[in-house]
């Protein structure tokens, strides 16, 4: 038999197979590049090994988290202090096991704990992924997001929600051992409730929740995805190399905190019949939104009637409501929030030279407008952007260098901005015609000569600095250039230190000058006569 052709590179063999996956497989089969903290090129020295390490430190208290929170999210009280206990409970046990895990491994195996999970039921908008985001941020720990929809378009759940963990390790930039303590936040986790008909149970939404359930108690996520082609080739390849040495990593999931939601639409349907059903003599109108007074009646029953299992559902003990955001509210994050819309806008108009500047009573408007959108706050960007679309496009550059929002702009817009427009061309004219002034004035000081423009000139400076896209001194430079030297020739022969120069001046300043000097040496004879 013949030798066998060279291996090819592990870059030729992605691509080749690649270019065959995509043939037979279309693209169900995808080539994932994720952060590989220990390639083929690592050399041979081994990594120490990623279980946690010593470096994340954990030392908040509930009330440190929630006064944190409080600088960026408005309202969502409830949420804010739940969230806050079950982070601390969450990473303090987590401190506690590590520390019992030098001391006596067996027993830090044994110990029993409840993973504080979430579950976040909110509509959009109203700061569920705002209040996660802030809070690893604050503790320092990598977090993704992700819809849980994701899952069940495609057919590799199982894949797809190993690669959440995966991500920490990419947003940890490689740190293994920090990934594993990472928060994991899911979105949309009411859509994958089962449809829980007569005709059987929907498949996928189950499928999901199992997969998610696995994760959430505790499994080991190889470090490489089985559908990442090139992770795999590294791995043979390592394995080759190094044989036996080579090692399979993987991530924990232990101590990985997960917190979920969704809006639950029916859930408030659910729990207000059953109240109205008189078990405890409650017996108002259906509730229009759930708000904690609400949710306090929530049971792990109705979640299960929801179409989760009650595993699933077990293992998101910690369970509170963000409320929705009325038009005060939302006037309140853009006026108090430190991540405001606001300062976004102020930082946009100032890289065009603006001062934006904001009444109170045009932000309770835009609240108002923005309310309307039943987007929470995102119906600020929408608002926001679609009233200054105009300002931001014909006010830059304008001239103009203060915009006061005031609540007759928020009604009418385009008007303002035409009156706007007016004044900014104003303003730069009356700027443009300062700046001659001062050019007449430095000519003055340097060369002791008089040089005034007449409204004529004047006019024709502005509208040629206008045209000519330059500014006031260059242009004068440009033009009078060879002033200096004609005036005092002219000075020479007359005594004149005071010229008047009009617009024939600005439109053919050589021909003004020499006219000025020809004339200086024959007073008598009128220039154009010879
Ligand atoms: P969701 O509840 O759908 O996860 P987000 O948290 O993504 O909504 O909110 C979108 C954006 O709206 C945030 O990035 C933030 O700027 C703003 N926002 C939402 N809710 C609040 C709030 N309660 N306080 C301050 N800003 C908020």
């Amino acid at each position: 038999m013949d030798q066998n052709p060279p291996f090819p590179s592990p870059e030729e063999l992605r691509s080749k197979l690649s270019e065959f996956m995509k043939s037979n497989f279309g693209d169900k089969v995808s080539f994932a590049t994720f952060a590989q903290p220990d390639t083929a090129e690592a050399g041979d020295e081994e990594k120490p090994a990623n279980t946690g390490d010593e470096e994340f430190a954990f030392n908040f208290l509930p009330r440190d988290i929630k006064a944190h929170l409080d600088r960026f999210v408005i309202k969502q009280d409830e949420a804010k202090k739940v969230l806050s206990i079950a982070v601390c409970d969450h990473y303090n046990h987590v401190n506690f096991l590590r520390r019992l895990e030098k001391e006596d491994a067996a027993r830090a195996e044994e110990t029993e704990y409840a993973k504080q999970n979430v579950i976040l039921v909110g509509p959009t908008g109203v700061g569920k992924t705002y209040l996660i985001k802030h809070i690893a941020e604050l503790i320092k720990v990598p977090f993704v997001k992700a819809d849980a929809t994701k899952f069940s378009e495609t057919g590799y759940v199982g894949g797809d929600v190993e690669d959440l963990v995966r991500e920490l390790v990419q947003k940890a930039d490689g740190d293994v051992a920090l990934a594993q303590f990472g928060i994991i936040y899911i979105d949309e986790i009411d859509k994958i409730a089962a449809a829980n008909n007569i005709g059987g149970r929907d498949v996928s939404g189950r499928g999901v929740q199992t997969t998610l359930l696995k994760l959430m108690e505790e499994t080991d996520v190889p470090l490489r995805s089985a559908n990442d082609l090139q992770s795999q080739l590294q791995a043979a390849f390592e394995f080759q190399r190094r044989g036996s040495k080579a090692k399979r990593e993987a991530i924990s999931t232990r101590h990985i905190l997960f917190v979920v939601s969704g809006a639950f639409e029916r859930l408030k349907e659910q729990v207000s019949r059953r109240m109205a059903q008189g078990q405890i003599g409650f017996n108002a109108e259906p509730r229009q939104v759930l708000d904690n007074e609400l949710f306090q009646h929530v049971r792990t029953q109705d979640f299960i009637e929801y179409g989760f299992e009650p595993e699933f559902i077990g293992r998101l003990p910690v369970r509170v409501v963000c409320e929705e955001l009325r038009a005060d509210d939302l006037y309140k994050i853009m006026k108090f929030s430190e991540g405001s819309i606001l300062r976004q806008y102020e930082r946009a108009f100032r890289a065009y030279g603006i001062e934006i500047s904001f009444e109170d009573e045009a932000l309770r408007l835009i609240a108002e407008e923005a309310a309307k959108e039943k987007t929470g706050a995102r119906g600020l960007l929408t608002v926001w952007e679609k009233l200054f679309r105009d300002y931001k496009y014909h006010l830059a550059g304008s001239g103009l260098t203060q915009l006061r929002v005031s609540s007759e702009l928020v009604r009418e817009p385009k008007r303002v901005l035409e009156r706007l427009m007016a004044e900014g061309e104003r303003q730069e004219e009356a700027a443009l015609m300062q700046s001659a002034l001062v050019f007449t004035e430095q000519f003055k000081s340097q060369h002791g000569l008089q040089i005034t423009f007449d409204e004529s000139a004047t006019g024709r400076l502005v509208e040629r600095a206008h045209a000519e896209r330059m500014t006031m001194p260059e242009l004068c430079a440009h033009l009078f250039k060879d002033y200096q030297f004609g005036l005092s020739l002219v000075k020479k022969n007359t005594g004149q230190t005071s010229f008047m120069l009009n617009a024939e001046a600005v439109d053919a300043p050589d021909k003004f000058l020499s006219d000025l000097v020809v004339r200086s040496h024959y007073p008598l004879a009128p220039a154009e006569n010879h």
